[in-house]
């Protein structure tokens, strides 16, 4: 069952949910009492799995010969 977290507007605390996908958009209750709450983003591997696009290090050389500054 996925999980879910949630944020209290009125207190600030974050906690989290376990429910059925179908109910993902119900309103939760903070543990305090508080309605008024928000779903939070998954935070399902967030870090760096994107690909690098790192330039190739160690290019030519070549300072402004690229731009028409040498002519
Ligand atoms: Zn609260």
């Amino acid at each position: 069952m996925p999980r879910y977290d949630f944020r209290c507007r009125s207190c600030g605390a974050t906690f989290e949910l376990r429910r059925p996908m179908a109910q993902a958009g119900d309103p939760a209750v903070c543990p305090q009492g508080h309605e008024d709450t928000v779903k939070l983003l998954s935070t399902v591997a967030v870090t760096g799995a994107a690909g690098a696009q790192q330039a190739p290090a160690g290019g030519g050389g070549g300072g402004c010969c690229g731009g028409g500054c040498c002519g």
